[in-house]
């Protein structure tokens, strides 16, 4: 068994600006590399395969496939670019508009701005942090109507397309409510599993729930590639177009025929053989995340501001990114003093992700009020909790959390 040397800072969106976690300190999330990752690439150099075609790529649809229980997988370059093609293939249109969680990593709601469509932002229910089903209702029943065959938001007039709802930090959202609505007001639903790879809902996974489902594979996700993506469904005439449209919309590959503008979004045999040798591990992956959430937890229980991430009783979470809420009137702290705290004895913790419907990025979308998402956009702190987090690393992160509330 071979093992690649471990980044010490945190990669992909979650590294914090100019500010790595210097040596001997303790990264908030970085890959684990111990399978048989070397193993599969020295064969694809070995043979050549090493570009977008080849036996990896799949072979690693067809694992996540089953993983999920869908009976479509595409490999795509990236999450994003999943998402960009689950757009495309649901058939949402320039000046349509797509319901998007308010609290999310960014990549989703640029997404829709790629097919010239309006993410309309919709807030998170506090206990779990997820797209609030309610919110979605009380949008669609007070602020739309059908009109010509499809429902349309009064104030702006334009067609509410598809449904697409982030499964964020390692916890489903409420797909059995969320599905509900959708089906009743015409939405194709679009799930971003990017962050909850392996989590399940009323014992159904992320990813088999809604209509079309995304997944990525960057460096900070539960499993990498490197980067990369998969967009799953069990729809062929969608598993079809997403091929197509992800390989340059070829009609004929030997005359260079083109039936659409299509895009180079295929994901290379050489990251297809890392997520095979990382999907081999993803039981393994999701027990010790779970672990390592079940240690946070035991170790804060009863300090006076901090609330634990929770899991739903219908919900299996793989706490892929444990976060918790602090609240200075009882933790005597900010979560963003306890970051400064945590950063001075170089343990990297991050904040949330500023809510979109706050984001400068998305100042053209329709205003939304999305009150919980700016709470726990202020409440949140993620902790180190890579895979490969050893238990003494982890006593020193808990050591500092408790000595801060003491403190306080
Ligand atoms: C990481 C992430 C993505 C984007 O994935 P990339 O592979 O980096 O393009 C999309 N959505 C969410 C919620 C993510 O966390």
């Amino acid at each position: 068994m071979t093992t690649l040397s471990r980044p010490t800072v945190a990669v992909g969106e979650l590294r914090a600006p100019g500010a790595p976690a210097p040596a001997g300190g303790i990264p908030l999330c970085v890959p684990e590399i111990r399978g048989n990752e070397w193993q599969y690439v020295h064969e694809c150099l070995d043979t050549g395969w090493v570009s977008s075609v080849g036996a990896y790529v799949n072979r690693f649809e067809r694992m996540l496939a089953e993983t999920v229980g869908t009976s479509h997988a595409v490999a795509t370059a990236s999450g994003t670019a999943a998402l960009h093609t689950a757009l495309l293939v649901a058939g949402v249109e320039p000046d349509d508009e797509v319901l998007v969680s308010t609290l999310t990593f960014i990549a989703p709601a640029n997404a829709v701005r790629y097919v010239g469509a309006w993410p309309v932002f919709m807030d998170a229910e506090p206990r779990y942090w997820q797209m609030d089903p309610q919110y979605v209702v009380d949008f669609l029943r007070r602020h739309c109507r059908r009109s010509g065959g499809v429902w349309r938001q009064r104030a702006t007039g334009r067609r509410v397309r598809a449904l697409l709802p982030v499964h964020v930090l390692g916890h489903p959202a409420d797909m059995s409510s969320l599905v509900d609505v959708a089906r009743e007001h015409e939405l194709v639903v679009i799930e971003d599993a990017s962050e909850s790879l392996g989590a399940s809902c009323h014992g159904m996974p992320v990813g088999k729930l809604g209509d079309i489902a995304c997944f990525s594979f960057n460096g900070n996700k539960l499993l990498t590639t490197g980067g990369g993506g998969m967009l799953v469904t069990d729809d062929p005439a969608y598993a079809a177009r997403a091929r197509y449209l992800t390989t340059q919309a070829k009609d004929d590959p030997i005359e260079y025929v083109h039936g659409a503008v299509g895009y180079n979004y295929r994901l290379t045999n050489v990251q297809a053989a890392i997520g095979v040798a990382q999907l081999e591990q993803l039981d393994r992956y999701v027990e010790a995340k779970r672990r390592i959430a079940d240690r946070y937890a035991d170790a804060f229980d009863g300090i006076p501001g901090l609330c634990q991430m929770a899991e739903a009783p219908w919900a299996r979470a793989t706490f892929w990114m444990y976060t918790m809420l602090v609240n200075p009137v009882g933790f005597g702290r900010s979560s963003r003093d306890l970051l400064k705290l945590l950063d001075l004895q170089r343990i990297q913790a991050r904040p949330l992700w500023q809510p979109l419907h706050r984001s400068p990025a998305h100042a053209g979308s329709p205003l939304a009020d999305c009150p919980v998402a700016d709470e726990l956009y202020e409440a949140a702190l993620s902790l180190p909790c890579s895979v490969g987090l050893s238990e003494a690393d982890q006593q020193r992160v808990i050591a500092v959390v408790r000595a801060a509330a003491v403190d306080g």
